[in-house]
């Protein structure tokens, strides 16, 4: 996976290719999705949701340009495998997930590896983010939105970065959002189709 789909691919961020090549991804498939793990491609983990691309995980990590220290929100922990990935690179990562269900999953995955160690798993709406330990350096999302929510925006630390993909449910690009002071650049890293972010409201 490492080698081909990775590496291959433009993935240089060596920390990235390291925490990717030791957390076993295994761990947050379904048992009888295990023999597919690290396919080049999402897959289902119940509830409609998926488990990302690895090469769309790495990527994302590799644009929170992380390197051991900061806090980091995640939105849609899903398996809670990006989760793990974010947390072998940063200081402390908070994971946010709307499906009750994928929530417990998450956590249970996240123990099971070993990796739930400085990753907390929140119940709830993440589109609004997560107020009560923001700000964050880096912020990961993990299910595309017509537009960036504002709360997000609001959340993200001075020289803070967010990765996040913005589209409709079909065609999205990811974007990565830098912070400097006031001002807010942006760009598009690559397209990509993501399930759809829920809930929320405030667009931006
Ligand atoms: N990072 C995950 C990918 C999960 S797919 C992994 O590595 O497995 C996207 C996830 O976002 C789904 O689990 C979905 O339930 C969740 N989601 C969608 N809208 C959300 C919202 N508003 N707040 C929190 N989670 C949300």
């Amino acid at each position: 996976m490492v080698a081909h789909q990775l590496r291959r691919r433009g993935i240089r961020d060596d920390r990235v290719l390291e925490a990717m090549s030791e957390i076993p991804r295994e761990d947050f498939v379904p048992d009888e999705a295990a023999s597919d793990a690290y396919r080049d491609e999402p897959i289902q983990i119940g509830h409609g949701q998926t488990i990302s691309q690895p090469y769309m995980t790495a990527l994302m990590a590799q644009e929170l340009a992380l390197t051991g220290t900061e806090k980091v929100l995640e939105v849609g922990a899903g398996s809670g495998y990006a989760a793990a990935v974010l947390g072998a690179l940063a200081g402390r990562v908070i994971t946010v997930e709307i499906v009750p269900e994928l929530a417990a999953m998450a956590r249970e995955n996240l123990r099971r590896a070993g990796r739930d160690g400085n990753v907390e798993v929140i119940d709830g709406d993440g589109s609004w983010g997560y107020a009560a330990w923001a700000p964050y350096d880096g912020i990961s999302v993990a299910a595309a939105a017509p537009e960036i929510p504002m709360a997000l925006l609001d959340q993200l630390a001075d020289g803070g970065r967010m990765v996040i993909p913005v589209g409709d449910w079909l065609d999205q690009e990811l974007r990565v959002i830098t912070r400097q002071g006031a001002r807010l650049d942006s760009r598009v890293a690559t397209f990509c189709r993501f399930v759809p972010l829920r809930g929320g409201e405030g667009w931006r």
